[in-house]
């Protein structure tokens, strides 16, 4: 089988994705999956909404048409606001967008006439994170432009949090969005169908909601891929962390000095790095690097120790002497580091999908997404 992979189970994401939206039914809160780190997998997504999820968002353009040409009819919000010079893509390929820009949203406008169609902006508030958002002493008059530009519709309010500065949403800033919302229909009229409490790192928050307020929605992506709690990294109770594995081949096995030589050429490659456990005897190297991942976010089977990783090789120590070349070693993912192996060309990704009845789900679409079972 191909080397390096990505072993996909997407019952697990089924699972994952049932378990999150029946817990937040409870509360009246929908969940939107955010399928970006996956790069807009169709394969993936689709089980997202098999397992409840009501709508699908994307950070990029490049993967809402990835998701499109599967033949995904389902509504997909764009969550990074659009890039001026992408709007007539955008109008045409997603219901609605995540807005923060008066300029972007005009652009959007036009383009939804030339089009013959209607855009749904969401306006995105700034409550902490300092990443995108409209501060929200602004966010009625940019509304009431909204709500007075044809082309365009107001459907909803939205507020992200621990993505730049790692702020986490709190009871009070929740309080604070909802009656943000009520402002601002107060003020220019529309319901607001959407008001979109966060991502991941709000759930802490809504499972332990008294009241959710107006937030009738979030956007959830690290949470149904990895079963964890992006702020805590801990397991959410009754999800599974191992809906994906990272396969990598043993290229060469060695029992030299595993000590690293003092001395470098470079003295910019002299830093600070774990050696491995002297009972480790073993030193491994493996057919997979930085091009395709983040090492420092791969889980070592037990008995063995990172040592480093360069564009191209993984070296990891070990005292378990089954390993030899040819051998396929299997690790878990951090996000940063399933991110990046599915953007990398040279993994292949291989769905699973035990599914009574129906085994294998192929999806044929271009390159790497080609999927086996
Ligand atoms: C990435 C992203 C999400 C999803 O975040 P997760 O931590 O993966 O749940 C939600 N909203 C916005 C604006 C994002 O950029």
């Amino acid at each position: 089988m191909n080397c390096p992979r990505v072993e996909v189970d997407l019952r697990k994401i089924r699972h994952n994705t049932r378990t999150i939206v029946e817990r937040l039914a409870g509360c009246r809160i929908g969940v939107t999956a955010v399928s970006k780190a996956v790069c807009g997998h169709p394969a993936i997504a689709q089980a997202m909404l098999d397992g409840g999820a009501g709508a699908l968002a994307e950070a990029r353009l490049s993967n809402v048409k990835r998701l499109r040409q599967a033949g995904l009819t389902c509504p997909i919000t764009l969550i990074r606001t659009p890039l001026l010079s992408q709007v007539d893509d955008v109008v045409q390929v997603c219901e609605a967008s995540y807005n923060t820009e008066l300029t972007v949203i005009a652009a959007l406008a036009a383009a939804a006439l030339r089009h013959g169609t209607d855009h749904g902006i969401i306006l995105m508030v700034e409550m902490g994170d300092q990443r995108e958002g409209i501060i929200p002493s602004n966010v009625g008059d940019m509304a009431q432009r909204v709500v007075a530009m044809p082309g365009v519709s107001l459907k909803g309010m939205g507020a992200n949090f621990a993505c730049l500065n790692g702020v986490a949403p709190t009871d009070a800033k929740m309080r604070a969005l909802s009656s943000l919302a009520n402002d601002v229909e107060g003020r220019c009229g529309p319901f607001l169908e959407t008001v979109s409490g966060g991502n991941s790192a709000n759930l802490p928050w809504a499972f332990g909601a008294r009241a959710s307020g107006r937030v009738n929605d979030l956007r959830i992506g690290e949470a149904i891929l990895l079963g964890v709690d992006p702020v805590t990294e801990g397991r959410i109770e009754g999800m599974y962390r191992d809906a994906f594995t990272l396969v990598a081949e043993v290229i060469e096995t060695n029992s030299h000095s595993l000590r690293p030589h003092l001395g470098c050429a470079d003295s910019s490659l002299a830093r600070l790095r774990l050696v491995p456990d002297v009972s480790e005897s073993t030193r491994l190297l493996l057919a997979i690097g930085h091009q395709d991942t983040d090492a420092s976010g791969l889980s070592m089977p037990p008995g063995n120790t990172l040592i480093g990783a360069t564009s191209d090789h993984l070296a990891i120590g070990t005292n378990d002497a089954t390993l030899c070349v040819g051998t396929e070693m299997r690790f878990q993912m951090s996000y940063g580091a399933l991110m990046r192996a599915m953007a990398a060309p040279d993994i292949q990704t291989n769905l699973r999908d035990n599914r009574a009845g129906s085994n294998v789900h192929v999806f044929r679409g271009s390159g790497k997404h080609l999927a086996l079972t």
